[in-house]
C-alpha cells in the first residue's frame, strides 16, 4: 500500500519504521525542519522528544485504566524485538522501577499504594522493600523511609529511539516531507500548503498538532478538535557520580516526581503536570520543587550540573485515555497523554493488525 502519515512524532516515526518493515511505501509530513533532536529554541516540536521515557504500566494504574495497562505490557514485550532491529542503538532498560515515600507522607503514600493494589492484577502490585533491601538495589538512594519494587517496569532512551526509528524507517525507503505541515486531511488524503497527497490509507498522528487552527473552517477531523496539551517540564542533571540503575519516583503529598536514568552519567528528573498550553521555559517554582523532591532520595545529586531544562505538552483527550479511530482510507490515534512511549508499540500493533482487514481508499473508490 502507498500510505501518507500526518505527523513524525513519537507514533508516526514508529509507524513509519513498521510500515517499511512491512514492505509498504510511506511518505510522512512534519513542519519540523528534520529528523534530528529539535533546536530547544525553535516552535513546537514533538512531545516524543521530552519525554522522560519511563515505560511503567502500574505506576501509571494511579491515573490511567486497564487498557492502558494492558497496552503497556505488551508494549514492553514489544521494544526489545523493535529496538533490536534499529540501526542505531538506543538504551532499553527492563529492571522495574521503584516507588519512595519520606517519613511523614505515609498518607497519599498509601493512597496511590492502595490504588495500584486494587488496579494492577496479581503479580503486578507493588513489593515493600526493607530500606537495607533499597540500598543494596540501589546504593545512592538515601533518604527515604519507604520504598516498593514494580519489577516488570522499565525505561528507554527516548532521544535515541526517536532518531534511531527515523533513521531505520530512512533506509528502508520512507520517504519524508520535512517542513510541510498538513492543513487538512480525509480519508486516502493529505492537503499541504496548494496541494492535495492521495494515498491508500492516511494515517493521522500530529498529537496537538491535529487541532483544526481557529476559523479553518475544518470539521470533520475525528477528535482532533478534542485535543489539548498538559504542560509538562523535565530537568536534565549530568550526575556522573550517582548511579541508578532504574526509574524511582517519590510519592509526595503535593507534586509527582520520578528520577529517571540515562547513560553517560544523565539523569532525568520530571515531571510537572499542568493544565496549560504555555510551551514557555520551566518555571522556577517547578525547578525549586522538583530539584528539592529530588535531592531528598538522592543527596549525592547536590554537585550534579542542570544541562538541560525542557517544556512541552503531551496531547490528551477529554478522558485523558488513548483512542484509536479507523475508517476505510484513514486511521487516527490520539490522545497519548503521559503513556505514550509506554503503549506506542501496542497500539501500533493493533492499527496495523486492522489495516489489513480494512479496504484501502482507492480499491474503496475501484469497486
Ligand atoms: C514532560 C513529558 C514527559 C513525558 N514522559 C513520558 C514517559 O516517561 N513515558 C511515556 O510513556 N510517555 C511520556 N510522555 C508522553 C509522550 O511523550 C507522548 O504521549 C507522545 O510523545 C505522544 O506521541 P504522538 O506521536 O501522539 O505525539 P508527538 O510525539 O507530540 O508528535 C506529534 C507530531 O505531529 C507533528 N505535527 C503537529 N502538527 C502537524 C501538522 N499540522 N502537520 C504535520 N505534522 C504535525 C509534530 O511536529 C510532531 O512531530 C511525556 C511527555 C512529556 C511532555
Amino acid at each position: 500500500m502507498h500510505i501518507g502519515i500526518a505527523g513524525a512524532g513519537l507514533l508516526g516515526r514508529l509507524l513509519a519504521f513498521e510500515l517499511t518493515r512491512a514492505g509498504h511505501a510511506v511518505e510522512v509530513f512534519d513542519p519540523a525542519p528534520g529528523p534530528l533532536p529539535p533546536a530547544y529554541s525553535q516552535g513546537p516540536y514533538a512531545a516524543g522528544w521530552t519525554a522522560a521515557g519511563m515505560l511503567s504500566p502500574t505506576a501509571e494504574l494511579e491515573s490511567a485504566d486497564a487498557n492502558v495497562f494492558e497496552l503497556g505490557l505488551r508494549s514492553i514485550a514489544l521494544w526489545p524485538g523493535i529496538v533490536a532491529a534499529l540501526g542505531l542503538p538506543v538504551e532499553l532498560q527492563h529492571r522495574g522501577s521503584l516507588l519512595l515515600a519520606h517519613r511523614g507522607d505515609e498518607g497519599s503514600a498509601r493512597r496511590v499504594l492502595d490504588l495500584l493494589r486494587h488496579k494492577a492484577p496479581a503479580g503486578h502490585a507493588p513489593t515493600p522493600l526493607t530500606i537495607a533491601e533499597l540500598v543494596g538495589l540501589e546504593p545512592d538512594l538515601h533518604g527515604a523511609a519507604h520504598a516498593w519494587l514494580l519489577p516488570h517496569e522499565g525505561h528507554i532512551h527516548t532521544v535515541q529511539a526517536m532518531t534511531a526509528l527515523a533513521h531505520t524507517a530512512s533506509a528502508a525507503g520512507a520517504v519524508w516531507h520535512w517542513g510541510v505541515a498538513v492543513q487538512r486531511l480525509a480519508a486516502g488524503e493529505i492537503h499541504t500548503a496548494g496541494k492535495v497527497h492521495c494515498f491508500d490509507c492516511v494515517f493521522d498522528v500530529r498529537g496537538t498538532g491535529a487541532r483544526p487552527a481557529p476559523g479553518s473552517g475544518d470539521g470533520d477531523e475525528g477528535f482532533g478538535r478534542e485535543v489539548r496539551g498538559v504542560r509538562g517540564e523535565i530537568i536534565w542533571l549530568h550526575a556522573p557520580e550517582v548511579t541508578l540503575q532504574r526509574p524511582v519516583r517519590l510519592l509526595h503529598p503535593r507534586h509527582r516526581v520520578y528520577l529517571v536514568p540515562r547513560e553517560g552519567g544523565h539523569i532525568v528528573v520530571g515531571a510537572s503536570e499542568i493544565e496549560s498550553e504555555d510551551r514557555s521555559p520551566i518555571s522556577l517554582r517547578s525547578m525549586v520543587e522538583l530539584l528539592a523532591a529530588a535531592h531528598s532520595i538522592a543527596p549525592g545529586l547536590a554537585e550534579a550540573r542542570v544541562v538541560h531544562t525542557e517544556t512541552n505538552l503531551r496531547p490528551a483527550l477529554p478522558d485523558n485515555l488513548p483512542h484509536l479511530a479507523q475508517e476505510p482510507g484513514l486511521v487516527q490515534i490520539n490522545g497519548l497523554f503521559r503513556h505514550g512511549w509506554l503503549i506506542a508499540p501496542a497500539l501500533v500493533e493493533q492499527a496495523l493488525g486492522h489495516l489489513a482487514g480494512l479496504p484501502a481508499r482507492n480499491t474503496r473508490q475501484a469497486a
